[in-house]
């Protein structure tokens, strides 16, 4: 298994090897960077004076806002250097372009090729990618071209289609899922309908990808379980995204995902933009390494999880990233308990009869947060409102309002127009933290 020497250096080393490559990323920026020769400037920002990672904290952060609305100007190379245009969906309704040399592909190649070697995997194994390649999507294209790296072979069947998933594990026997977790839980349901053996199919592992599978502790959450009470497989996590471009990837341990210091400087902000102590919720804020399009400087990912420091089994000594428990802007203040709708999807997961929902949030008459659940059920599997508020209770202290539909009429709810992804979660309050 591949680990790269750097990951195993002291802590100390690896701060001073991750100094060295941001006094090599600030004078990038300032020459070849618009938006941050504009930010250094107005900022009063003289880029030598910043040699420590403790000095980064005397440039303001980059916001989402910032990329939405000067998204061009991000921009560090010619038209005729870009490769591969990606978009991600901007916090203005307007996606948000990222735009990637054929350095930038080598780059997210190689994050995912140690991240993946993070997960155990190697040449030996075959992957069937249940994710999107297409839809200027990064992720489908990274994870192919990590595992390509790899030597591993790759199956991309793409998202949904349990029937094709199937007839390919059954024809090409892949050792390895990436997918969506709660993706497993429906091929589950297919097989057990349809008489196919899939605890016997050869599949050992599962990348998950975009949705947490474990709770802050490490032990597996309600969907984790779910998958791991009906099928023996090994679960890895992986918290990724656009803006990064890098993976953090859990290892044999699952003891949170692994920070890859060749490839980010990671930081954990409060509200006030000061960093968080271990144990402690931080907002994950990032400045890209080796990055040639569009690297990002502190920028703040909207991602709050806790992160640890200790020395991990395996024997990387790089920071681990718990689960993702909310979106800063999805924070919730709900009868006087903080919650991020992740805990809300957790006790739902729980109940059998709900097989898909959408939260709604809006502001109620006093001007606080309101919480309305619509939960599609299975005809006639009905547990009552009651006993479903009686579990939230047990879990949040608090319960939300709960209304029951078709889950047909759910999943209309979840696809408005042509999303590509569905929508759990509906933010109508008049003001958003
Ligand atoms: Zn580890």
């Amino acid at each position: 298994m591949f680990i790269p020497d750097i990951e195993k250096r002291s802590p100390e080393e690896i701060k001073i090897y991750q100094e060295k490559r941001l006094r090599e990323l600030l004078p990038y920026l300032q020459e070849n960077s618009t938006f941050y020769r504009d930010h250094f400037k107005k900022n009063h920002i003289n880029i030598g004076d910043i040699k420590t990672l403790e000095d980064l904290a005397g440039i303001p952060v980059t916001t989402k806002d910032d990329l939405q609305n000067r998204n061009d100007d991000f921009l560090c190379v010619g038209r005729n250097k870009i490769v591969d245009y990606v978009t991600t969906s901007g916090t203005l309704g307007e996606p948000v372009t990222f735009a990637m040399t054929d350095n930038d592909l080598e780059r997210l190649a190689y994050n995912e090729y140690i991240s993946f070697s993070c997960a155990g995997v190697t040449e030996e194994d075959t992957f069937q990618l249940m994710v999107t390649m297409d839809k200027r999507f990064m992720a489908g294209l990274a994870y192919y071209l990590g595992l390509r790296k790899l030597g591993a072979g790759i199956i991309r069947v793409g998202p949904g289609l349990q029937e094709l998933q199937f007839e390919s594990i059954k024809r090409y026997h892949p050792t390895g899922l990436v997918t969506v977790p709660s993706f497993i839980p429906k091929l589950i349901d297919y097989a057990e309908k349809n008489g196919i053996d899939y605890k016997n199919s050869g599949i050992k592992k599962a990348v998950c990808i975009g949705e947490p599978i474990r709770n802050n502790d490490f032990t597996l959450n309600t969907l984790g379980k779910k998958i791991t009470d009906k099928w023996d497989i090994k679960l890895y996590s992986t918290y990724a995204s656009t803006e990064m471009g890098t993976a953090f990837t859990e290892c044999d341990a699952g003891r949170g995902g692994h920070h890859h210091p060749e490839m980010i400087i990671v930081e954990f902000l409060d509200e006030n933009n000061n960093p968080v102590k271990e144990g402690e919720p931080g907002e994950v804020t990032i400045t890209t390494l080796g990055v040639e399009a569009m690297p990002l400087l502190r920028f703040k990912t909207g991602d709050i999880c806790y992160h640890h420091t200790e020395p991990c089994s395996c024997g990387r000594n790089t920071i681990r990233l718990g689960p993702v428990i909310g979106r800063k802007q999805q924070m919730l203040k709900f009868k006087g308990t903080t919650l991020f709708p992740p805990a809300i999807y957790d006790v739902l997961n729980e109940i059998e009869c709900i097989e898909n929902y959408v939260i709604e949030v809006y502001t109620n008459d006093l001007g606080t947060d309101e919480i309305l659940v619509r939960a599609g059920c299975r005809d006639n599997a009905h547990v009552g409102k009651k006993t479903i508020k009686d579990h939230f209770r047990a879990k949040l202290r608090v319960a939300p309002e709960i209304e029951f539909y078709a889950p047909k009429d759910i999943l209309k709810m979840q696809f408005p127009a042509d999303n590509r992804k569905p929508i759990t979660f509906i933010d109508k309050r008049k003001e958003k933290p």
